[in-house]
């Protein structure tokens, strides 16, 4: 990117409410039913439907303020959006224009720069539209309402993002958050978390705003950095040929990597929005925010700084960790039996282990098939020295395939104990610093890894039940003794 040129970055994203039903409406709202089969009148528009909120929907959009610490506010109010589109049975749709239920907050994104704060402007709630289906269709498109009326938040971030990096990072964040705190599925490849990004550009230093370009509908993280990269490029090539860049909505195509125009950016005033005669406005009493405030879980980012204080985890174990509820539940349920000072030996089995099998077996933490006392029985048993850790993989292993026996059980079973007879070790370590004289040489001549040669060879010989530090301690004693006694005649 041209180092004369900075970038300016605003995201909308639409939020789809986890609810059971429609948010004006007692249709269900569930993902992949055969087409028009969650379609209430009032989502057909028929004449003479009146819309009902959905309250659910707005404790939402309450949880979701709390969150983010912004303004609830005690009285807003729904406004008519008017635009033609075939999905849009009513020609328009019910939003909240100049009275949202939320605004303000913000959230605190981790760059390699450090930390920094995004503004939210503010987030309201609003239906979705029915879709388009144009494959399988010829001549013609079908039209499904399944969709058409279920709730969705729209949050809008101030201009305060500066890289396509930054934005995935946000995007992320809020991603977390809305999972976190149980309003949203966050599938991505079902629509329930859709990113709009507003880019433009500016010479460096220039206080004014740029012209700017929103690419919409992005469905992934990855295509939102590619989008905004392109057409942060795109953007200032313009700029530098001598053309004005034109305000307009644009489709990234991730075949081509490329941004294309859709339609010319429309005002507000072309949406003709006014009040929502069929509904009161929504007054949230302070009793339905207590309520919800009390309910609300620790946050990521409170969680995060308690694990780096609390539990002394480095910060890179705290972000991963708090990345996903589940994660930080199992993993707290896990310490919880351990006590705090295994928290580390917890984190590590739970990042590195459990999390790169589920990961080979493309499933999520709530689908481990071990449970966290399982894993907290396992670190014990590591700690105290009752076994080593590829004894700990092992075990790993057995409760994976579905094994019922207990830790001690297995244990005993599958004779994982560690080596407790110093004499034994002693003997095998002498065993193998005969059987290896060029590892031995090569120690002594300064190089330090050629122990670990002399480790493995005493480790196999024990079948992993010898303790590795222990064995390696005795190995330098060995070592040692030999270099001080008299060469052998
Ligand atoms: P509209 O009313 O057209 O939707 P808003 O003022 O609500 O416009 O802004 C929509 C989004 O665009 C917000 O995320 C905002 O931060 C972002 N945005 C506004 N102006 C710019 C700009 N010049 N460059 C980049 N993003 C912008
Ligand atoms: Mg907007």
């Amino acid at each position: 990117m041209d180092p004369r040129y900075e970038a300016v970055i605003g995201l909308e994203i639409h939020v789809q409410l986890l609810t059971a039903s429609k948010i004006f409406s007692a249709a269900a709202t569930r993902y992949g039913a055969e087409p028009n089969r969650q379609v209430s009148f009032v989502d057909a528009a028929l004449p003479g439907t009146l819309p009902v909120l959905n309250r659910e929907a707005v404790t939402a959009a309450i949880r979701f303020g709390l969150a983010v610490g912004g303004k609830i506010a005690r009285s807003s109010r729904f406004a008519r959006k008017h635009y033609f589109y075939p999905d849009l049975p009513k020609g328009y749709q019910i939003s909240q224009y100049d009275q949202p239920i939320i605004s303000g907050g913000g959230l605190t994104i981790r760059t390699d720069r450090g930390e920094k704060r995004i503004r939210l402007i503010r987030a309201h709630l609003e239906e979705d539209a029915g879709k388009s289906l144009h494959e399988d269709f010829h001549g013609m498109s079908g039209i499904d309402l399944n969709r058409a009326g279920t709730p969705l938040l729209e949050i809008v971030t101030a201009p305060d993002l500066s890289t396509p990096t930054e934005a995935a990072l946000f995007a992320r964040a809020l991603h977390t958050l809305v999972r976190w705190i149980g309003i949203c599925d966050g599938n991505l490849q079902e629509g329930s978390f859709r990113i709009d990004a507003n880019v433009s550009v500016r010479p460096r230093g220039e206080t004014r705003l740029g012209t700017r370009r929103e690419i919409k509908n992005l469905n992934s993280f990855r295509f939102l950095e590619q989008a905004i990269a392109y057409e942060i490029d795109w953007q200032i090539e313009a700029l530098t040929a001598g053309q004005t860049i034109e305000q307009a909505t644009v489709l990234f195509d991730p075949h081509r990597g490329e941004t294309r125009v859709m339609r010319s950016k429309e005002e507000a005033h072309d949406y003709r929005y006014f009040p929502d005669p069929d509904l009161l406005p929504l007054i949230i009493d302070e009793e339905w925010i207590e309520v919800e405030r009390c309910q609300l879980p620790e946050l990521p980012d409170a969680l995060r700084a308690r694990l780096i204080a609390d539990h002394a985890l480095p910060e890179a174990d705290a972000h991963l960790l708090t990345s996903d509820k589940g994660l930080a539940d199992f993993y707290l349920a896990a310490v919880a039996c351990t006590g705090v000072s295994h928290a580390k030996s917890c984190a590590n089995w739970l990042l590195v282990e459990i999390l790169g099998r589920l990961h080979k077996e493309n499933r999520s933490i709530t689908e481990a098939p071990l449970t966290p006392q399982q894993l907290a029985d396992l670190v014990l048993r590591i700690a105290d020295g009752t076994i080593s850790s590829a004894a700990g993989k092992r075990l790993l292993a057995a409760w994976w395939s579905g094994d019922p026996r207990s830790v001690d059980s297995l244990i005993a079973d599958l004779d994982l104990a560690q080596m407790r007879d110093t004499a034994l070790i002693d003997r095998l370590v002498a065993e193998a610093i005969a059987a290896h004289p060029k590892a031995v040489a090569e120690y002594r001549a300064g190089k330090e890894k050629a122990l670990n040669t002399l480790v493995g060879a005493v480790m196999k010989a024990s079948q992993g039940k010898a303790n590795p530090q222990e064995v390696r301690d005795r190995l330098l004693a060995a070592l040692i003794a030999e270099d001080s006694s008299p060469p052998l005649s």
